[in-house]
């Protein structure tokens, strides 16, 4: 944390942004052209301050390239060096507000019974630069995709595992899956890497979208992880939960076959941690055949159905978070299309 952010309130700080991006309910635009329900950024900063009046701690973790604070919501026990600790993180990827939805649902939940004997430490907006950029594309009609912060960096491959290994897929298209100057390049990732390093994280999910899908480790090797065994019951168990026709469940590199990919936070929370460590690909989209959905990029990645989806997996991902035993299946209650990753 650079010295004004250690000094300043970080209650303040959240309050001065929240004034600063107050804009009419972003819902009003949407809703009209059938995207959905879903918050703008200056919205999302006012569910941070109300979690805050219900017991959430405010963190500033650091700053985006553009200066927005990262902010960090504690809740539970006071994170420390012995504390058994939980990480969430949320938009990534800008334009995965669904994730963001679900994370702010977790959220609620767990203000509503804060965590006993465990710290969790969410990180709601990781992007904040990418997420206000999408928001301004949505307010002005503009249907552009949107994948990086804003340096140009895909922050999912910034991080410091196996990064200096690029995959086929970040060769062939360098500037889309581009991986930064060096592992943890860019401010946003730093924040959180700093953030946790005196942490004991055991357990970390990650919330993107879309695709219905579990992940867990590795995405950057097909080479099988030693405690293959119990990611899969958890993220079975989340699969199954998720939704009436259950998400797939597979290591991130079995996801599209003959890909792997490097710099991901999901083999970062793993290698680096030591952590239980979950990616999911939060509903199925919201595309259609209709002309109109086809043609907006925001439409591929978020479903119309914002509270039904984002509840319900908020309630699927909760026991994870809370540290909660596994629950181990037996073969025969694999859900269906799931691979032999
Ligand atoms: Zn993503």
């Amino acid at each position: 944390v650079s010295a004004p952010d250690a000094l300043a309130d970080p209650r303040a700080t959240l309050r001065a942004r929240l004034a600063a991006h107050r804009r009419p309910p972003l819902a009003d635009v949407l809703r009209r052209r059938g995207l959905g329900s879903y918050r703008g950024y200056g919205e999302v900063l006012a569910a941070l301050d109300a979690l805050a009046d219900r017991g959430a701690a405010v963190a500033v973790a650091g700053r985006s390239s553009r200066g927005e604070p990262v902010f960090a919501l504690r809740l539970g026990e006071a994170p420390g060096r012995f504390v058994r600790t939980s990480v969430v993180v949320s938009a990534v990827h800008p334009m995965e507000w669904i994730g963001l939805e679900t994370c702010l649902s977790l959220l609620h939940r767990l203000a509503e019974r804060p965590p006993a004997g465990r710290a969790v430490v969410v990180f709601p907006v990781l992007n904040p630069d990418g997420v206000l950029r999408v928001e301004a594309n949505l307010r002005a009609g503009a249907r552009r995709f949107v994948r990086h912060n804003a340096r140009g960096v895909d922050l999912n491959r910034n991080f410091d595992a196996a990064w200096d290994q690029k995959s086929v897929l970040q060769a062939l298209f360098p500037r889309l899956y581009c991986a930064g100057e060096h592992p943890a390049s860019e401010p946003e990732v730093a924040a959180i890497t700093r953030e946790l390093a005196p942490l004991r994280v055991d357990r970390a999910i990650s919330l993107h979208s879309f695709g219905g899908a579990v992940l867990y480790p590795r995405a950057s090797s097909r080479r099988p992880i030693a405690d293959r065994e119990e990611h899969r019951a958890h993220a079975r168990h989340i699969a199954r939960a998720a939704d009436p026709r259950p998400y797939r469940v597979t290591a991130c590199s079995w996801l599209v076959p003959g890909f792997t990919a490097t710099g991901l936070e999901l083999d970062w929370f793993h290698e680096r941690h030591g952590a239980l460590s979950l990616l999911v690909e939060c509903s199925r989209g919201g595309a259609s055949l209709h002309p109109s959905r086809l043609a907006e990029p925001f439409a591929w990645y978020n479903p119309p159905h914002v509270d039904r989806v984002a509840s319900r997996l908020a309630a699927a991902i909760e026991p994870f978070v809370r540290g909660d035993p596994s629950v181990t299946l037996n073969p025969s209650e694999e859900p269906a299309g799931t691979s032999p990753a």
